[in-house]
């Protein structure tokens, strides 16, 4: 395969070294570079729950993703671009990446009605009647100002039958050709004539949910539109069995340009990580770590671990001895355990911590494996003491 055109500056992408399908790689954005394989934090509504912009930064979080149809919602579109975006409203200078609504429009809301034209949807806040259309997300999104932003796409459950999935990915293609015009002219937009452009890049999504067949088509399709600066990878971690995730990654890998970043759209356990980097993924986010950390359950290198369990009561060890966060570095599982029991703060902040640190962490030895051309051993190691252990076992 001949070398990808560039990216257009200020966007970037080098993949460094690789390892079968795995990739070490830097994707360069108006807010800096991130590293990738990497993982991003979501911060839903303009935070990444209980977690400030200072702690994220020293967890190692280079880019994080926020939602498009929430923000939309409270505080609203004209109120962050005016206080001047996404950035500078919730205090990150880093690179931030939007998703475009379709999962919260068809995952959230109630009466929906899919026509052509977009989604007539009630409002999951206020039960008022909205209307998103590839044109009106694109506008959304540039006025929050995000580094990447997404396609509206057609979302369908997991699993769906290839009729269904087929009528929503085609659908989404319409609506990728409606976001790609929309985009271009809203490029080309200044708020005053003196004003700096916005550079932000769109990243289509690539849906057909567990059907080969229909994940390759929208891969011709997607890439005989445009030469895109990167590409999502949606409808996957949606209740389908694992094997036919890897199997669909494998489908995407080979149809997909080496040369662009690819980002799985909601993934966020470990292991769906390390499985995703061996198979070409280079951008991850989901709400698991912060979601679970909540509910008082944190991932170890040995698995998952949860702190209400009665034998950590007294058990004076980290959570996980390996890892380097801040929880791990000055607490006892006792000590997270009684905070979590008697419902105090800073037992949630401490495991949302943990778990975003572990994730971040994992990303950045996976790639200085594909660096150091260990990656294959390596991810074969981690998998298997990930899958075989007790984490609440003595070691
Ligand atoms: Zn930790």
């Amino acid at each position: 395969m001949s070398a990808p055109a560039p990216l257009t500056a200020p966007f970037d992408f080098d993949v460094l070294a690789t390892a079968g399908a795995a990739r070490a790689g830097v994707f360069v954005t108006p807010h800096g570079a991130v590293e990738t394989p990497a993982f991003m934090p979501v911060g839903t509504l303009a935070t990444v729950k209980s977690l400030d912009p200072d702690e994220l930064r020293a967890a190692g979080v280079e880019m994080l993703l926020a939602n498009a149809y929430h923000l939309s919602q409270r505080p609203g579109q004209a109120l962050v671009r005016d206080l001047g975006g996404l950035h500078r409203f919730m205090g990150w200078d880093r690179p931030i990446l939007t998703d475009s609504g379709g999962f919260q429009v068809f995952s959230l809301a109630t009466l929906r009605t899919v026509r052509e034209e977009g989604v007539e949807f009630r409002s999951h806040v206020d039960g008022a009647t909205l209307h998103f259309t590839p044109e009106s997300v694109m506008r959304l999104e540039r006025d929050l100002g995000a580094d990447v932003i997404m396609q509206f796409d057609h979302v369908i459950p997991g699993q769906s039958e290839a009729a269904a999935a087929r009528d929503a990915s085609e659908r989404s293609l319409r609506w990728l050709a409606r976001c790609r015009r929309e985009f271009a002219r809203l490029q080309e937009e200044r708020p005053t004539l003196d004003a700096a452009p916005l550079p932000q890049a769109l990243f289509p999504i690539l849906q057909g949910g567990v059907h080969a067949e229909l994940r390759r088509e929208a891969a011709t399709a997607i890439t005989g539109m445009d030469d895109w600066p990167g590409f999502g990878i949606g409808g996957l971690s949606v209740g389908e069995p694992k094997p036919d995730m890897y199997a669909m990654l494998e489908v995407v890998d080979a149809a997909l340009p080496r040369g662009r970043p690819r980002y799985l759209m909601g993934v966020g356990f470990p292991e769906d990580l390390v499985e995703g980097v061996r198979r070409g993924v280079d951008l991850f986010d989901c709400v698991a770590p912060t979601r679970m950390g909540r509910n008082g359950t944190v991932f170890t290198a040995d698995g998952r671990l949860n702190v209400k369990r009665a034998e950590l009561r007294s058990d004076p060890r980290p959570l996980d001895p390996d890892c380097g966060c801040p929880t791990c570095r000055r607490f006892s599982r006792a000590y997270l355990r009684h905070l979590y029991v008697t419902d105090e703060m800073l037992g949630m902040r401490l495991l949302s911590l943990h778990n975003v640190h572990f994730l971040v962490s994992l990303m950045r030895t996976a790639r200085q494996a594909v660096l150091g051309g260990t990656f294959d051993g390596w991810s074969d190691d981690w998998l298997q003491r990930y899958h075989s252990s007790r984490p609440d076992a003595s070691r």
